[in-house]
């Protein structure tokens, strides 16, 4: 099937009593057993419930898994995944990936004897000299955050298996639909459903994906354990949105590369970071391992001739706001808000700037967004 049909249907027929089109929300925190030692699927929501399950096995489906967890949010997934490792145990990533998971990393599991190296996943030089023999995980995410640098993933993960070390890789930003991590032999994937999954920033939630089935039982031990699963309406709210995930992708991306060439041939930008403009360098990975370019996109603001808060204070349509994915644009500034939590540092190391600003694409009209930003960007003093 493919990921459009696959996105309306899979999972979601659950009702075996009315046959409801819809999958039902099951509010319900326990279920009754039949008799002792039976019971039908389900015993307790932190463990599971329909309609988690619908989600769970919608998601696995679009990204060519055997099974999925569906977690509070991204971050929770993200928290699961680091709770395979032990202390001692060393990881390798990025160091211009999203910035709650720096500071997932840096600031919680690196106090609990979990190390880390921050390298420029690009480098596949850099990538093998930070390996070493206590290196359990891969952990990438590309495109990145918000620079749209490229990993390789037939080569990263290539790396890694020679080694026997588990791949990683957050797909929030290109979604099931332009790029599909299994194809390239990772072996977990992890979402913010949060994000174009559920698409209406109305919900915060999270994904983590498998293909081996000994891996998925120890992912799903620990969603029970540290009882970090989605809430069934949420989970029903992010099912609701992923049907309509293939033609909300289409239209971020048009826009996305609508804004994006307007903004490189503006005089008052000084650079353009897309995937689907020509100038991004890496065409060739790009067109090897994504179906598309997705709805994010940064650029550098030349603040001598636009001060940062005057640019901000003209945009009317995109909301300033942090989060991506939703139907409606956003801008922000990742210095200050979505990366602030990198610290001058990591910020330098990643490439972010104080003009650096990113945006996500909504699905509004291209012309009305271009207006906006044109008139923010043509801002005359005072
Ligand atoms: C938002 C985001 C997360 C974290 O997800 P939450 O749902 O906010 O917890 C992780 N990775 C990426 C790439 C994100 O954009």
């Amino acid at each position: 099937m493919d990921i459009k049909t696959q996105s309306v249907h899979v999972g979601v027929s659950k009702d075996s009593a009315y046959h409801s089109v819809i999958t039902p929300i099951y509010p319900t925190s326990t279920f009754s057993f039949e008799r002792l030692g039976k019971h039908k699927g389900y015993d307790y929501t932190r463990s599971g419930n329909p309609t988690r399950s619908a989600l769970e096995e919608n998601i696995a489906a679009l990204e060519g898994g055997v099974g999925a967890s569906a977690t509070a949010t991204g971050m929770a997934a993200e928290t699961v995944v680091m709770f395979l490792l032990k202390p001692g145990d060393h990881v390798v990533t990025g160091n211009d990936i999203y910035g709650g998971s720096y500071r997932l990393f840096a600031k919680v599991f690196a106090h609990r004897g979990i190390s880390f190296s921050f390298v420029n996943m690009m480098d596949l030089d850099a990538i093998k000299k930070a390996i070493r023999a206590t290196t359990k995980m891969i952990w990438i995410e590309t495109p990145s955050n918000p620079l749209l640098h490229i990993v390789d993933l037939k080569a990263v993960i290539a790396l890694a298996k020679k080694r026997k070390i588990l791949t990683v890789v957050d797909n929030t930003f290109m979604s099931p639909y332009f790029q599909r991590p299994f194809d390239f032999g990772a072996d977990l994937i992890v979402h913010s459903t949060t994000k174009y999954l559920n698409g209406h920033s109305d919900v915060v939630g999270g994904a983590v994906v498998w293909r081996d089935k000994k891996l998925g039982k120890e992912i799903r031990f620990l969603v029970n354990a540290l009882g970090v699963s989605e809430a069934p309406f949420d989970a029903w709210l992010v099912l609701r949105g992923i049907k309509t995930l293939s033609y909300r992708m289409e239209a971020h991306q048009a826009n996305a590369l609508k804004i994006a060439t307007f903004l490189e041939s503006h005089p008052r930008v000084k650079k353009v970071y897309y995937p689907g403009l020509p100038s991004h360098p890496q065409q060739t990975l790009i067109r090897r391992q994504m179906k598309g370019y997705g709805g994010m996109l940064a650029f550098e603001l030349d603040t001598r001739k636009v001060p940062l808060d005057a640019f901000f204070k003209k945009i009317r349509i995109f909301h300033l706001a942090e989060s991506l994915g939703g139907v409606e644009s956003l801008i922000e500034h990742p210095c200050t808000m979505s990366h602030a939590s990198m610290g001058e540092d990591g910020l330098k190391a990643s490439g972010i700037t104080l003009e650096t600003i990113r945006i996500s694409a909504g699905i509004e009209d291209a012309r009305d967004l271009v207006e906006d930003l044109k008139r923010a960007l043509e801002y005359q003093g005072s």
